[in-house]
């Protein structure tokens, strides 16, 4: 087998630090076409000229790296972006940690390999691979759980089945379930006080991504009323999330019928359009890419035209290059026009990508580029947006909701700051509501919803403040708002590839079908 053995060696190693999948019927197919002894140097050259692109295709399947199919169709987006950043997305791409790491197993691979046959140790590990599913281990039950009454016991634990029928079960069941959800607005009382509902939709910003740079979430969240910790954006990608968002008062639909016609009731903006909000349209981008603009205008029903901005102070240069403008800004010269506006009710929806991986802040000298930086930049614009909305005197519900995390830890199968896999540490995201100029007791503490929530659940928050106006009388606690709101489990997809919550467990779905366990 010669060095095969050491590229079945290597990569049974980054296997096992997982840093790679392992297919282990093609790998032993393989290895058994690199084991055939070749009778002559003409076979011998034959079977090389085979086997390297077979090694390099073999590798590139058991890779974390997007399908070869999907992976060309992202070039036609790759052509958009600027090489600054194509080329600090290649120097993720390669990891001198690792690098050095595969050096230093050639090395001893060449040392031992003179004293014991190697090949033989690279079957055994194929084999293992293979078996390894199949051992059972029987864990022996603890104290606790031997004292516990036997139903109880039951419940603890009883197997979760990870098979790949129960698996798809469980997703088609969720989508059935899902479907059946239906969120509608109410007309407010002609006597209520009027306001407006603002939804501030934030690209590349999870919990995980506040987390992994250690960054307060106060500075943005601080100046909200209600906090929801578990949300979940279900989407990895800004188009999807935008789609989603603005289809949310329906349950969450399979990814692949997000670019089929919407149900009947299902886009928000109609259904504020409906209860008498007039609908607004603003970014602080143009939506060029990815076709972000047809997402919106199209897929979710968002009809209102999209308004000029280019009028505003640019603050970065997006990671193809465009203008990002400032997003107090964008949206304090939004506000102005509102305010010249007679339509009692009015319904924006805002959509910022000050925070995307790429980005650069404009200015003189060397101005700070870190996520950091710019997640301190968006959080003073927003508290100076909020405190200009205050001061008005206007009654305004303000929605700030992300659309899915920047990736910033990167995690086992993805490029840091790309985002194929949608984890729950790109979906698990910060959805916070303010009611600005509501009356509230002073010293009042933030509130935090816990359970696990997605778009159905703002729509139907929405839709109880529509109903019962938090601004005509003081509110103590938003308890009769935000109680027992719809949960769902964790789902999120991204261009075929499933995750799917199990218990404590992540399993993913890619394209080609196969679930595997997301450690
Ligand atoms: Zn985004």
């Amino acid at each position: 087998m010669g060095w095969w053995s050491a590229y079945f060696l290597a990569k049974l190693i980054l296997y096992g630090m997982g840093y790679l999948d392992f297919h282990p019927w093609l790998n032993l197919a393989f290895a058994v076409f690199a084991a055939l002894p070749p009778r002559n140097a003409r076979q011998q050259l034959t079977k090389n000229l085979l086997a390297v692109p077979m090694g390099v295709v073999l590798l590139y399947h058991d890779s974390w790296l997007p399908p070869f199919v999907q992976a060309a169709a992202q070039l036609q987006n790759l052509r958009a972006l600027s090489p600054e950043y194509l080329w600090e997305l290649a120097g993720r791409l390669i990891s001198w940690k690792l690098l050095l790491e595969l050096a230093a197993m050639l090395a001893l691979y060449s040392l031992v390999s003179r004293k014991l046959r190697m090949s033989t140790f690279a079957f055994l590990g194929i084999i293992g691979v293979m078996v390894a599913p199949h051992v059972k281990v029987w864990p022996g039950a603890s104290p606790a759980q031997a004292a516990a009454a036997p139903s109880q016991v039951a419940l603890a634990t009883a197997p979760i089945n990870l098979s790949p029928d129960a698996l798809n079960t469980r997703l088609q069941q969720f989508y059935a379930a899902q479907r059946k959800i239906r969120v509608r607005f109410p007309r407010g009382a002609a006597e209520d006080a009027p306001f407006d509902i603002l939804i501030l939709h934030v690209c590349s910003l999870a919990w995980d991504d506040l987390r992994a740079l250690r960054l307060a979430p106060d500075p943005l969240l601080g100046h909200f009323d209600v906090v929801l910790t578990h949300f979940n954006s279900a989407a990895s990608y800004s188009g999807p999330a935008a789609i989603r968002l603005l289809r949310g008062t329906c349950g969450q639909t399979p990814e692949s019928q997000l670019y089929d016609p919407a149900d009947e009731g299902c886009f928000v903006m109609d259904g504020l359009q409906g209860a008498g909000f007039e609908p607004h349209w603003l970014m602080n981008h143009d939506g060029h890419f990815g076709n972000f603009f047809g997402d919106v205008h199209d897929r979710g029903g968002l009809s209102a035209p999209l308004e000029d901005n280019t009028g505003a102070t640019p603050a970065q240069q997006a990671f193809d290059g465009t203008p990002v403008y400032s997003d107090y800004s964008v949206l304090s010269r939004w506000w102005a026009r509102r305010q010249t506006n007679p339509a009692p009710r009015l319904a924006l929806y805002y959509n910022t990508i000050s925070l995307h991986d790429g980005n650069h802040v404009l200015g003189a000298g060397h101005p700070d580029s870190s996520y950091g930086a710019r997640f301190m930049l968006l959080s003073s614009d927003i508290s100076r947006f909020l405190e200009e909305l205050r001061a008005s005197g206007r009654h305004v519900i303000v929605v700030l909701i992300a659309e899915h995390g920047a990736a910033l830890d990167g995690g086992r199968g993805q490029i840091q700051g790309l985002r194929e896999i949608p984890t729950e540490a790109i979906a698990r995201v910060p959805v916070a509501l303010a009611l600005v100029n509501a009356v509230r007791p002073a010293q009042v503490a933030q509130e935090k919803v816990d359970a696990p929530l997605s778009y159905p659940a703002v729509s139907e928050l929405l839709s109880r403040l529509i109903g019962s106006s938090p601004f005509d009388k003081p509110v103590t606690s938003l308890d009769t708002y935000s109680n027992a709101l719809p949960q769902a489990d964790f789902v999120a997809e991204n261009n075929g590839t499933t995750v799917v919550q199990v218990g404590t467990q992540y399993m993913m779905r890619s394209p080609d079908g196969a679930w595997s366990s997301l450690k």
